[in-house]
């Protein structure tokens, strides 16, 4: 299982669910929140493969 916090798209999430705050933090970009993107290791990849394919643009060869 993958955690994606929605605000960068990566799995930044730590995993580091506060039982104070409820949330999660993505050490990526900082986000807080009581809302992330659960992912399985399948649906994770095709994710990865998007954000990829969305980075090739403007690569140039
Ligand atoms: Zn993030």
């Amino acid at each position: 299982m993958h955690l994606i916090c929605p605000q960068c798209k990566t799995d930044g999430i730590t995993g580091g669910w506060s039982f104070i705050t409820g949330q999660y933090r993505c050490a990526n970009c900082g986000y807080v929140g009581s809302f992330v993107i659960e992912m399985d290791d399948e649906n994770y990849h095709k994710f990865q493969e998007d954000q990829d394919d969305q980075k090739v643009e403007g690569k140039g060869d």
